[in-house]
């Protein structure tokens, strides 16, 4: 998940206590800013390696592009959220009711993380070792879409949860963290703020599109959903297509060049049709060739194209 800003466009707002979510920090200009903390991870004695998720993925990442980047003569100022997103910032988005069940519904958590496993699991350890990582990386996306107001982009190795809605949880997705930095940097930051969300992942981005659609009509102009997926897997949400302004439906295996073509020109048109003061860029690598999810055929040549 990465966010890219039109600065000069959006006036940021002070905020007060440094343990808020968007707190103060200064930046060096030529440092690659990045939103990560080590308990991004998720180690659940071993149980984590039967999910077709690496659930150590974030970690490993994190440490891959700081030798990247040393190596290219360039620093990477890692910045962390001052704590996993806590209930009263998720009501930003979510309902008390949905927060409750998340928090203690066993079955609402197995069927959101697709591991009927956990079942076995007491529930505390489910909240420890499996919704508070989760919960620091939906602190993360948010930090992240208000460092790229400050700061032009910020990248958070975390989050990305495209599956949740404000409503309802699914595909390993469990907080609606994309709407939730939307609706976040509404509130305490600018409230005319426009946002495209660029969803790149394979899979179709069916929980923001669906908060998209349940926005009053002054909102919903400032939102503006790009979305290029598989139309062969996971979800096919019909209902949810209906809140993407820009649809681009590949079929499996499709490779570089058409995938290239089909990005480039749909993206340039997209930015005429709408002028965002902030890019929300979900990118998933599930696009990428011998996936097992996301059945297409893509480089990771074109991914750097
Ligand atoms: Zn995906």
């Amino acid at each position: 998940m990465s966010a890219t800003s039109n600065s000069a466009q959006c006036k940021v707002g002070s905020i007060k206590t440094s343990n808020h979510i968007l707190h103060q920090f200064e930046l060096k200009e030529n440092n690659i800013c990045v939103v990560f903390n080590p308990c991004y991870d998720i180690s659940f004695y071993k149980l984590e390696n039967i999910h077709a998720f690496d659930c150590k993925k974030w970690g490993k990442i994190a440490r891959r592009l700081n030798d990247y980047f040393v190596q290219l003569g360039l620093k990477i100022e890692f910045l962390t959220p001052p704590h996993p997103i806590t209930d009263e910032e998720l009501r930003v988005v979510h309902s008390q009711s949905f927060i409750m069940k998340m928090n203690y519904c066993k079955m609402t958590v197995v069927r959101a993380a697709e591991v009927p496993l956990l079942l076995c699991i007491p529930m505390f350890l489910i909240r420890s070792k499996l919704l508070t990582p989760l919960k620091w990386q939906t602190a993360g996306t948010v930090l992240a879409g208000y460092v790229a107001l400050k700061h032009g982009y910020a990248i958070n190795l975390g989050g990305g949860f495209h599956h949740c809605s404000a409503e309802s949880a699914g595909g390993f997705c469990m907080f609606a963290d994309i709407t939730l930095c939307i609706r976040y940097l509404w509130e305490q930051v600018n409230n005319k703020l426009k946002v495209m969300i660029v969803d790149l992942d394979a899979h179709q981005g069916n929980g923001h599109e669906r908060d998209a659609l349940s926005m009053p009509e002054r909102e919903r102009n400032r939102v503006y959903i790009l979305d290029i997926f598989n139309g062969s897997i996971y979800p096919g949400d019909e209902w949810a297509k209906n809140g993407i302004d820009r649809m681009i439906i590949l079929k499996s295996f499709t490779k570089d060049d058409k995938y290239l073509q089909l990005l480039q020109f749909h993206i340039e048109e997209a930015l005429k049709e709408f002028t965002p003061d902030l890019i929300l860029y979900n990118a998933g690598t599930d696009i990428l060739e011998g996936d097992p999810l996301g059945a297409l055929s893509i480089t990771p040549e074109a991914r750097f194209a």
